[in-house]
């Protein structure tokens, strides 16, 4: 297992309590399993681990979305995390 596994179990754990168990992008509401942790942004555009950067969002719309802005078709649930 990844070497923070349980440091991203935590993070998930507190992303689902401030923005609940729904995807960010689609909506749909997820299990725990289904649940991945999306960074705003990306890493490669000097996004951060902090949580205000963190949501949840299931893989396909995580996959999908590449290195774009948001998954192709979806508008964000909130946008107030872009400057
Ligand atoms: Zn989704």
């Amino acid at each position: 297992m990844a070497m923070n596994s349980k440091r991203k179990q935590r993070k998930k754990q507190k992303l689902v309590k401030m923005y609940g168990d729904c995807c960010c992008w689609c909506g749909q509401k997820l299990s725990w399993k289904q649940m991945t942790i999306e960074h705003i942004k990306h890493k490669s555009k000097g996004g951060g681990n902090d949580i205000g950067n963190l949501r949840i969002a299931c893989s396909p719309c995580n996959n999908s979305r590449g290195n774009r802005l948001y998954p192709p078709g979806f508008l964000p649930v909130e946008w107030r995390f872009i400057e």
